[in-house]
């Protein structure tokens, strides 16, 4: 096992400092185990040559080692050897020295994904707010004990460096997802990803006033994160369904209402119903013009977050009747003779705009 570690490094004793790294930076590219796996003779010269670089970059240690060899280093260490473990531990500074600093999150997990969920619900559940329990299939950490090891591909440092041309590129280790650790054995539940997929019950409380589009962030209720990592957020999508009666223009309701034209001639009272499923008491003023709107306060929807709500505006359509009897159209007839201008509120204004546009 011991060769000599200038050998190793495939230098000369009389190698400068830059000469020792550039020699191990190749060798150690070369031999990565990230780009030999299951290789092993590639492992222990990867091995090898780590070692003699941690004795040569030391100008202290390089020293000792010129002097009495590798005995210099197997004496101190006891049983096990100077190089054992213990030597082979410096490993991660020894990349860190080569290939500068560590960059962040070395040891980081990985957080798991956001979820999204969509619900649909009716105007009504929109102005109440509603519960509901939802079955949502996601990843959950394992529930089985792990024990861990130190990875065997980065050898608990969490990155790999990869060689091209030039350029050196250190990437978070695939195999243990850069947290430096793997899991003993087998997990038979997990595979050893750290986390299984279940159908999760979530309780999702839409509050009173949310529109179509909104989204209510679930903290911590996405999925697991690969090997134990924390959970991701569920966004929970609102689109509410259209309603027979009305229409929502933000914090307003709509409401279109038919009333008989004799009504919006002469005035009179309507019912009209609201969000809450309650009949309200409208007055119709005389003389009410189709299209015309009248506002009912407070009767609109819930404003999200308050304890207030919007108006209802009733939209009112003079209806035109049907069906006459020759007694209805007689009576209408005689009606029609006493019209002039003065009870026309909008017929002077169209003729009027009419002439303006022929001439
Ligand atoms: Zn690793
Ligand atoms: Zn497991």
């Amino acid at each position: 096992m011991a060769e000599d570690f200038y050998d190793t490094l495939g230098i000369s004793r009389e190698a400068s400092d830059s000469e020792i790294k550039s020699a191990y930076r190749k060798l150690a590219m070369k031999y990565h185990p990230d780009r030999n796996q299951g290789d092993s003779a590639a492992e222990q010269k990867f091995k090898d040559v780590s070692q003699a670089y941690e004795i040569l970059k030391d100008p202290k240690k390089r020293q000792t080692y010129d002097q009495f060899g590798h005995a210099a280093f197997e004496q101190g260490g006891g049983g096990a050897g100077g190089f054992g473990q213990q030597g082979f531990g410096g490993f991660s500074d020894i990349f860190e020295d080569i290939f500068g600093a560590f960059g962040e999150g070395g040891q980081r997990e990985s957080r798991g994904d956001d979820l999204r969920y969509d619900v649909t619900i009716d105007l009504e559940e929109a102005f109440t707010g509603k519960s509901l329990e939802v079955t949502i299939p996601k990843m959950i950490n394992c529930p089985e004990q792990h024990s861990y090891k130190s990875c065997s591909t980065c050898q608990g440092y969490g990155k790999v460096r990869t060689q091209s041309g030039f350029f050196s590129m250190e990437r978070t280790c695939g195999r243990c997802g850069g947290t430096g650790q793997e899991m003993k054995g087998r997990c038979s539940k997990c595979s050893n990803t750290g986390r299984i997929k279940q159908n999760k019950k979530i309780q999702i409380k839409i509050p009173a006033g949310v529109e179509t589009g909104n989204r209510i962030r679930m903290s911590g209720e996405g999925e697991a994160g690969e090997r134990g990592g924390s959970y991701g957020d569920l966004y929970v999508f609102i689109n509410i369904n259209n309603h027979k009666l009305f229409q929502r223009e933000r914090d307003n309701i709509i409401c279109d209402v038919a009333i008989p034209f004799t009504t919006a001639t002469l005035g009179g009272n309507i019912e009209v119903p609201t969000i809450e499923k309650k009949m309200v008491n409208v007055s119709i003023p005389k003389g009410m013009q189709s299209g015309h709107k009248l506002r009912i306060k407070g009767k609109g929807m819930s404003i999200l977050r308050t304890n207030t709500r919007g108006d209802m505006i009733v939209k009112v359509h003079a209806e035109t009747p049907v069906n006459l009897s020759s007694d209805q159209e007689k009576l209408l007839n005689q009606f029609n003779e006493t019209l002039t201008k003065k009870n026309s509120k909008m017929t002077e204004g169209f003729f009027d705009k009419v002439k303006k546009m022929f001439n």
